[in-house]
């Protein structure tokens, strides 16, 4: 069984949903059960009248394990450098979405790359969908991530297995990248062709990402805005507002506060704003209205951003506030201090049947909820206590 899985991430609602073990299981038993994370499903055998449940998981090197971003801790791509950049040619926009979808038909241009996976949005269900595209007409042609959650890399396989492709650019969320790089690291050759066909992966960057519903819930129901009145989502700048702008020019706002509570809940316990694990992230914070950040953390990032401004495909200059995405990257201690608390209920969760870890879990759990004003912590617990 996957145990890990269903423990340490599943139950503690902490998937991000970024599918990357769905692609990787190596049995294709875990599948989505349309809430925010997948579950397996093991095929079963029929004997006789009765039907048994097969572990398809004993003999497995554990793929979804080895992926899933949210069983380890990782540390920051330091950034190299941060510009503001507004795509040019076709697009023509100083939006994130903008931006990206350039880089990327810069480098297809260039045979960089061949493909892309991304989340994308359905035009006329607005839905979002997880889409692997090959040309630039498509890539042109395509919205781009829209704060709408759909298991981006449940199409990875399509790209590297049904359509051969061998150069691939992932866009996502930071979670994303974290799955990928994380991927990237393992040392189990049978993820060598995942780790070989992915190149580039580019980051939004991110404070949380809804559900589907609601846009049938705020936007459709609530507001009366028919679904194919709406072309995109847009965050403005502040973070403040989820606007939607609709096809004949007026925009719709949703005030962040009543879009939280569709958020994934997996993103209540995130700490990568900036995309920090990916080759590039993108986000309108740290620059002015008609531009975006373009943070470059690699050297494969530098590469396809010096394409593309080469392709005059991206304008970019210097005029970042760092002192603003400082402050969004200081944001993520509140969120560390969120992570930590899954550790103490796992702790806490083990310390049940294991006497000898209930000392260790209490002095946790204490340092965790303890104010700052409480002067004498240790007069709480002691080092000896057991806990009993
Ligand atoms: S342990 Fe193996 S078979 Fe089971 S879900 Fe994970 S990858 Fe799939
Ligand atoms: S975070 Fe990604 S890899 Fe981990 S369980 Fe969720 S979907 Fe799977
Ligand atoms: S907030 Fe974190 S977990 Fe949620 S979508 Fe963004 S990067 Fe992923």
């Amino acid at each position: 069984m996957v145990k890990r899985l269903e423990t340490e991430v599943w139950a503690l609602d902490d998937c991000t949903g970024c599918g990357l073990c769905v692609a990787a299981c190596s049995k294709q038993v875990l599948h989505w059960n349309a809430k925010e994370h997948p579950l397996l499903v093991p095929p079963v055998k029929t004997l006789g009248y009765t039907k048994k449940p097969l572990d398809s998981c004993s003999f497995c090197d554990k793929l979804c394990e080895e992926v899933c971003p949210r069983l380890e801790r990782w540390v920051p791509l330091d950034p190299q450098v941060a510009l503001a950049a507004r795509a040019r040619g076709p697009i023509k926009t100083g939006t994130p979405n903008g931006v990206i979808l350039s880089i990327l038909s810069a480098g297809r241009s260039t045979g960089l790359l061949d493909g892309v996976v991304m989340l994308d949005l359905d035009p006329w269900e607005l839905k979002p969908i997880a889409r692997v595209t090959s040309t630039v007409e498509e890539i042109v042609g395509s919205i781009g991530p829209q704060y709408l959650w759909a298991p981006t890399l449940d199409v990875l396989n399509e790209a590297i297995f049904d359509r051969g492709m061998e150069n691939i650019a992932v866009v996502g969320t930071p979670c994303t990248a974290q799955a990928i790089r994380k991927m990237k690291h393992s040392t189990n050759p049978r993820l060598k062709l995942y780790q070989e066909a992915i190149r580039l992966t580019i980051s939004t960057f991110c404070t949380g990402i809804y559900r589907p519903e609601l846009i049938e819930e705020v936007l459709v129901k609530g507001m009366g805005v028919s679904r194919d009145m709406v072309m995109r989502l847009e965050l403005s700048p502040d973070n403040q507002w989820l606007h939607a702008v609709l096809w004949d020019g007026d925009v719709r706002t949703i005030p962040l506060q009543q879009a939280e509570e569709y958020t994934l809940s997996g993103c209540g316990s995130c700490i990568d704003y900036l995309g920090e694990s990916a080759d590039l992230a993108v986000g309108t914070l740290g620059t002015s209205e008609d531009m975006s950040t373009l943070i470059i953390r690699t050297r494969t990032g530098d590469v396809f951003t010096r394409n593309a401004v080469k392709m005059n495909l991206i304008e970019t200059s210097d005029e970042v506030d760092m002192a603003a995405l400082d402050s969004a990257a200081n944001e993520k201690d509140k969120r560390e201090r969120a992570q930590e608390f899954n550790d103490v209920q796992l702790l806490m969760l083990d310390a049940l049947a294991d006497p000898l870890k209930r000392s260790e879990a209490i002095q946790q759990f204490v340092r965790l909820y303890r104010t700052p004003t409480r002067t004498k912590p240790q007069e709480i617990v002691r080092s000896d206590c057991t806990g009993c």
